[in-house]
């Protein structure tokens, strides 16, 4: 394997990495040599995902972390400098979304609620993470398609997803000046406990199917794969950009 590829003695923290794209992308990492620092709302869930991780000879490191509370973001970069010694990285992927239907009938606790835990949790935490990040760090945002199309479904979520895309651009401009690099992807519908309202809609599981240039939803080793390579030096020339990994859903021919 290039070196370019390999994590080994490399730190990263995951947002919401108990279970779907974020656990997948704590598994892939810490298989590569990464230590990854296990984080979501619910320490026995954390612990159960530290476990599993452990169980296959990775390097990990529990800390339970709801991503709207300023406190515990705080203690999550501090616990893992101080447990590491080192930062690399950061994947900013726990996210909310709490409503379905019109944006135009979304009050502003579940807006605010999003906006907190979607876009300002992941600037905060970037902005905590550069203090540490040396040269060569990365920070990889989860966006969503659900950003760059209209909805009448997730608008407020897709809001949301679109200023994460726009959050990119800007940190990747603010850090880029000590070596930072900053990216997005943004996944089409994955297979995850998040969409499942989504994945049991057969009727647009079917339209995905059969519009879609991959013909399949995706399942969340599709995105760890995708984040796993922004963080690397394989990537060491991008920055900005939110990639989209969607089956080429998105490019689909509408007629
Ligand atoms: P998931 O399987 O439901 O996992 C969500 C993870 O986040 C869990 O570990 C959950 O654990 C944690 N979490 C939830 N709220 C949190 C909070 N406020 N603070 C900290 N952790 C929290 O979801 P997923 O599908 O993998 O989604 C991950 C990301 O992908 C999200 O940013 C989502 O917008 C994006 N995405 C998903 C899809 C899709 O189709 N699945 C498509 C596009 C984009 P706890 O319950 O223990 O907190």
């Amino acid at each position: 394997m290039p070196q370019s590829f390999m994590f080994t003695d490399r730190v990263f923290i995951i947002t919401g990495s108990t279970k779907g794209i974020g656990y997948a992308t704590a598994e892939l990492l810490a298989a590569a040599g990464a230590s990854v620092v296990i984080s979501s709302r619910k320490a026995e869930n954390c612990q159960q995902a530290l476990e599993s991780i452990q169980s296959t000879g990775g390097s990990a490191l529990a800390v339970p972390c709801h991503v709207g509370s300023e406190e515990q973001l705080q203690n999550l970069i501090e616990r893992t400098v101080d447990h590491f010694g080192r930062l690399d990285g950061l994947v900013c992927n726990a996210a909310s979304n709490p409503v379905y239907g019109p944006s135009s009938k979304v009050d502003y606790s579940a807006f605010e609620l999003i906006m907190r835990n979607n876009v300002y949790s992941a600037q905060r935490l970037a902005a905590l993470a550069a203090g540490h990040l040396p040269p060569g760090g990365s920070i990889v945002l989860i966006s969503s398609i659900a950003g760059l199309m209209g909805s009448r479904l997730i608008g407020t979520y897709g809001l949301s997803k679109s200023a994460e895309m726009q959050l990119v651009r800007n940190l990747a401009l603010e850090l880029g000046g000590q070596g930072i690099r900053v990216n997005g992807v943004a996944p089409g519908l994955i297979e995850t406990d998040f969409s499942k309202a989504l994945m049991s809609n057969q009727a647009l599981l079917d339209k995905i199917k059969s519009d879609s240039a991959l013909g399949r939803v995706g399942q969340p080793q599709d995105i760890a794969r995708v984040v796993a390579f922004l963080l690397s030096d394989a990537a060491g020339y991008v920055t900005g950009q939110t990639i989209i990994a969607d089956g080429g859903t998105t490019i689909a021919d509408p007629f």
